[in-house]
């Protein structure tokens, strides 16, 4: 059962019949996460998609719960304003808000949470709660990184910045991306914040990029200069060609549509994962540069933290590992008649070699069907903080249907 609410009220009074009829609840905001895409999941399933809203006064940003980052950009850059958030225009900010939200600005900004300052959120008992570090600080504080476990946001407040411009560096590598992955990393140990940038090597199927390698990099600033400079052991490599543009902001982020929840059939299966490390040393990139030439359809990607990101304490909010200065995604493709059980069992282990010494897993971009990770989603202490939240907010487990923290 679907139902598209209007106003808040509306969504107060669904929570209120699923909490009394025990009905599981799919919250959906940009649709992109894993439970979006299963129309026949039991229950109830409530699409915010009307709640888009976007109000601007000063700096102070509030946006409906069911909005997408594209709109958000298009309708800041009116103002010279943005927000960090992600790289994708058609993503929620739902979805990536409460799980903590990695994006071009990163570094910069920091997370999309960590420009939160308030929330209006419905409640498993159907309350209307406003929080904040004044208003119910600790749910304020579970809502930074914890996922959709405590209620359905229907406004997200955020403090936006001043966007001093861009500077968007695109590198093209045809040569040897474990030579290109060290020099950048050389690069970012002491780059100003100002940089970030990410990695990414995939096949001709990944609709999210040319096949290939390559390095993308933003500078917050609007000085092509500044990045020319910065980036220039990068550009000098042989396997390295170098474009720069001064895009906007929004243009930057991608389109890509959330897949169609009536879709037959949903996109491949993925077999690896993702993690937050503290460093990305030279062990690693010989493994995910492996990884990438034994498997026909795996990626590699990674993207730079520290700034701005690792600025923010690590109690301030759920999201874990602020220590962390590379989040680093791989795996493969199954695709049925590529992948046997074989080729599956070595993927894993490789996989598993990769994700040896990662700090934490970044639970936006994991999967749904492992319970039993969740706590490796989180620092220690913070999961006991979350729990401690779930069992106030919703001792009832009305909200499961995430990378669920049970009380
Ligand atoms: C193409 C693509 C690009 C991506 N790029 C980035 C990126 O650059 N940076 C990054 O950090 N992540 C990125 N992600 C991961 C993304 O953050 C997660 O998939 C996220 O969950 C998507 O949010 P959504 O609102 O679009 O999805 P949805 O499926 O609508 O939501 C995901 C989950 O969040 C919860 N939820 C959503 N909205 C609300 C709400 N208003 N109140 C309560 N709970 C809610 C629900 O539990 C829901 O199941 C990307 C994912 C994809 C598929």
């Amino acid at each position: 059962m679907s139902s598209r609410p209007t106003s808040v009220d509306e969504v107060s009074s669904l929570v209120r019949r699923a909490q009394q009829e025990s009905l599981p609840l799919t919250v959906v905001s940009g649709g992109h996460g894993p439970w979006s895409h299963d129309p026949d999941a039991p229950g109830l399933r409530i699409e915010l998609g009307e709640l888009t809203d976007i109000r601007v006064d000063g700096t102070r940003v509030s946006v409906g719960g069911g909005a997408t980052w594209g709109a958000v950009a298009a309708a800041l850059a009116q103002h010279g304003l943005a927000i960090s958030s992600g790289d994708t225009a058609s993503v929620g900010v739902g979805g990536l808000t409460l799980g903590g939200g990695i994006g071009w600005m990163v570094r910069a900004w920091g997370l999309a949470v960590d420009q939160l300052v308030g929330a209006q959120i419905v409640t498993a008992s159907g309350d209307v709660v406003e929080t904040s570090e004044n208003a119910h600080p600790e749910l304020f504080w579970a809502l930074r990184g914890g996922g959709g476990n405590f209620g359905i946001v229907t406004r997200f407040d955020f403090e936006a910045h001043r966007l001093p411009g861009i500077v968007f560096g695109e590198y093209a590598v045809s040569g040897d991306a474990g030579a290109v992955l060290r020099v950048a990393r050389d690069v970012l140990r002491d780059a100003p914040r100002e940089l970030t940038v990410t990695f990414m090597d995939v096949p001709a199927m990944d609709p999210s990029a040319p096949a290939g390698a390559s390095l993308n990099a933003v500078w917050a600033g609007s000085d092509p200069e500044q990045l020319r400079a910065v980036m220039a052991p990068v550009a000098a490599l042989d396997a390295v060609t170098e474009k720069i543009s001064t895009p906007r902001y929004r243009d930057i982020l991608m389109e890509m549509p959330a897949p169609e929840a009536e879709a037959p059939a949903g996109p491949p299966g993925f077999i690896g994962g993702n993690g937050l490390f503290a460093e990305v040393k030279d062990e690693l990139i010989d493994r995910l540069v492996a990884f990438r030439a034994a498997y026909p359809a795996s990626i590699i990607f990674l993207r730079s933290l520290g700034g701005a990101f690792g600025d923010v304490a690590q109690d301030a909010t759920a999201f874990p590992a602020r220590s962390a200065s590379w989040f680093v995604m791989a795996g493969a493709f199954d695709i049925p008649g590529l992948v046997d059980d074989a080729a599956r069992a070595a993927i894993r282990a490789d996989w598993q070699l990769i994700e040896s010494g990662r700090l934490a897993e970044y639970g936006n971009f994991a999967d749904s069907e492992r319970p039993e990770a969740v706590p490796g989603m989180f620092a220690a202490a913070g999961y006991a903080r979350l729990r401690a939240v779930k069992a106030q907010w919703d001792p009832q487990n009305v909200f499961r249907r995430n990378h669920n923290i049970v009380a």
